[in-house]
């Protein structure tokens, strides 16, 4: 088998996209890779339906090599939604299962790939990236025609799908807010004023405590860096006046 290079790779990607969202007819492509890019015809065949099944999460049974599948699926990553980048690795991962069965052996390096690109989606798994990977999925939605999208809706379940995200708190000691609210004894340490009513549980008077260099900036969690406020007065030292 002759080696296919990157730009040939490059360009199988472009044309299986083309003819996926229905702008080139599949024996067109198939002829544009072969006659302008040196592509056998079988190849190129391959390449356009393996793109296929992947954005649809299905399985593939010929599959293209290692280096073409990474470049395929980073190039997916950046033109479609997280969705789809999933579907790709579901149907990477049906493909790798079926080749190991069928042929009785193992895949590690097509392995490793869907591993790789596994891992890279799973750590950005935070609420922060998850949001903004969602922001970045709906302008990449909106550049496509009202055909394209129906495309993918068509081919997506409609059944909503539910995801773990990890999300960042910061601990805080119990004593260090214990001691402050003691310290301050029901006045604010801002206005100077009486809390505004007690807690309902304890009769315990309500002030807020504060850190004066925030957590999430590399505050410490501290009696220093404390501050027993009235809500007000707490209101105002996060959002201003
Ligand atoms: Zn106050
Ligand atoms: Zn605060």
């Amino acid at each position: 088998m002759t080696r296919i290079s990157d730009s040939q790779i490059k360009m199988a990607y472009i044309v299986s996209k083309e003819v996926f969202l229905g702008k080139l007819r599949k024996i067109d492509g198939a002829l544009i890779l072969s006659d302008d890019y040196d592509l056998n015809k079988a190849s190129a065949g391959d390449f356009i339906n393996c793109f296929k099944c992947m954005a649809e999460g299905r399985i593939f049974q010929r599959a293209m090599s290692c280096k073409a599948m990474d470049i395929f699926i980073k190039n997916i990553a950046d033109d479609f939604s997280f969705e789809v980048l999933e579907n790709a690795l579901n149907a990477l991962e049906l493909h790798i299962n079926y080749y190991e069965a069928q042929y009785d052996t193992n895949s590690p390096s097509m392995r490793k790939i869907l591993n790789m690109h596994r891992a890279t989606m799973f750590n950005s798994n935070s609420i922060e990236s998850i949001f903004n990977q969602f922001q970045k999925d709906i302008d990449k939605s909106l550049s496509l025609s009202s055909d394209e999208r129906k495309r993918f809706i068509n081919a997506s379940d409609p059944n909503p799908k539910q995801i773990t995200v990890s999300v960042k708190v910061y601990q805080r000691n119990s004593h260090v807010v214990a001691e402050r609210a003691s310290i301050a004894d029901g006045i604010c340490e801002r206005c100077k004023t009486q809390a505004p009513f007690l807690r309902a549980k304890d009769g315990s008077p309500y002030l807020e405590v504060h850190h004066i260099k925030h957590l999430s900036e590399g505050g410490l969690d501290t009696l220093d860096n404390t501050i027993a406020l009235c809500p007000n007065c707490h209101r105002e030292l996060h959002f201003g006046q």
